[in-house]
């Protein structure tokens, strides 16, 4: 981890209006004396992103929020009533989605390894199922008259188009884990047989990969599946196929507070290479995760200490793996701008210095900025973490029996400039 400055040379240091605000609101509300590390979601920009969302795209399609990015019951419920769907990976998360009141219709359950009961809990619940392999078909036809449920059903196709730039991320590669192999010798024609012979396999699936992959990509991913669902539909002689779910995977920019791409830009491209979705012909499911929450929220962590060590100046702060696990281990990916404030929560001026921003874990990787050009944080001073409204904190990693840290709801009050906060709890996905 000793290897380049983080790319983040141009550092804006000035904030949004709506984030300085909020700064000042939570400095008087002592939340910043109080707590080591804390984090603010905001409510308002949330159901900003929605609205962008549900403008983006024409009605027929439903949005189904990957719950694995932001996992909080308030935040599940806010995406609930706005109408979204919920995306389910595993039993935990269906059953935060269950609680958090979102429509059976609105649900879809993607959980890659499949246990028989969870497969029991989704028929119950008449969600969508995405069947993963072969095995888990058998596994689910094995369960009586499927007919009667008229749930929505259909397998994962891997399009298999190739990776995007994080391999990590990238789920429609030649030997990716996830679906069925769509160009694997005889998988084609095995997958329109067995969809004809099975009057309730009515769905199908595709999800290309997050961040890294391009929109390009992630069309050509659609296209395939689409052109799958055609063909079936062209020898089912019906609108065999009704629901095409395309998954979710837009990227979101680090690097300012901009939406950059916009869901608008998505849709368009869509619209272009898979005019077919626009049609109504097919209900659409989409499964944003991170473009729904990323930008929503941000971190704030007290510079407990600092040193230098070999002539490197070093900031020992409350972020670090536990809160940011993606970004210590994958910095060349997740690496988010910081903004450097002093104890009042007020931006800090001075000329950048090269410095490495700690955290608390006990491993020396425990890194979250590497050379990063900021005023020189000083013992006291905080450091504000960007864009951690998906896969950060709500993804807590328990190293050190480091506890999760506390997150705050903010919307700004009636009264002009103001900002409420309310203190939201961490799922509890004990089944
Ligand atoms: C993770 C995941 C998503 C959400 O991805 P984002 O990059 O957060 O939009 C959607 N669908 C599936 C199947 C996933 O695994």
């Amino acid at each position: 981890m000793t290897g380049p400055a983080d790319d983040f040379a141009n550092v804006d240091f000035s904030l949004s209006v709506a984030k300085a605000g909020q700064l000042r609101a939570a400095a008087k509300e002592g939340l910043i004396e109080r707590h080591p590390a804390f984090s603010i979601i905001d409510f308002d920009a949330l159901e900003k992103t929605v609205a962008r969302l549900r403008d983006a795209f024409p009605a027929h399609f439903l949005h189904a929020f990957a719950i694995k990015a932001n996992q909080y019951p308030a935040v599940l419920e806010t995406l609930a009533s706005l109408g979204l769907g919920g995306e389910a990976a595993a039993p935990g998360e269906l059953e935060l989605a269950v609680r958090a009141g979102f429509d059976a219709t609105r649900m879809v359950l993607d959980s890659p390894v499949k246990t028989a009961d969870e497969i029991a809990r989704a028929l119950r619940l008449g969600i969508v199922i995405n069947i993963d392999n072969f095995q888990e078909f058998e596994q689910i036809r094995g369960r009586g008259d499927l007919r009667q449920t008229g749930a929505r059903i259909g397998f994962r196709i891997n399009p298999q188009v190739g990776a995007g730039t994080v391999g990590l991320s990238s789920t429609a590669t030649l030997t990716s884990k996830f679906g069925v192999g769509l160009r694997d010798p005889g998988n084609r024609a095995r997958l329109v047989d067995t969809y004809l012979e099975h009057e309730w396999l009515n769905a199908l699936h595709v999800h290309v990969g997050s961040v890294g992959c391009p929109l390009e990509l992630m069309a050509q991913g659609v296209s395939a599946v689409v052109a799958l669902a055609t063909e079936i539909n062209g020898r089912a002689d019906c609108r065999k196929i009704r629901t095409i779910d395309i998954g979710g995977g837009l990227p979101v920019s680090f690097v300012s507070d901009a939406d950059t791409p916009e869901f608008a830009d998505y849709a368009r491209l869509l619209e272009a290479r898979v005019p077919e979705l626009f049609t109504g012909e097919f209900d659409v499911i989409t499964e944003f995760g991170r473009a729904i929450v990323a930008k929503s929220a941000f971190t704030v962590a007290r510079v407990e200490y600092t040193k230098t060590m070999g002539g490197r100046h070093i900031a020992l702060t409350h972020a670090g793996a536990h809160n940011m696990m993606r970004i210590v281990f994958q910095p060349a990916v997740w690496a988010r701008r910081v903004t450097a404030l002093n104890a009042k929560g007020e931006v800090k001026s001075g000329t950048p210095v090269e410095q490495d921003i700690a955290g608390p874990c006990c491993f020396a990787g425990d890194v979250i900025a590497h050379r990063r050009g900021l005023p020189l944080l000083e013992r006291g001073d905080l450091v504000m973490v960007h864009d951690t409204g998906a896969y950060c904190f709500s993804n807590h990693f328990y190293y050190n029996a480091l506890s999760p840290d506390p997150v705050y709801a903010c919307r700004r009050s009636d009264a002009g400039d103001r900002y409420r906060f309310s203190r939201i709890s961490a799922a509890d996905f004990r089944t």
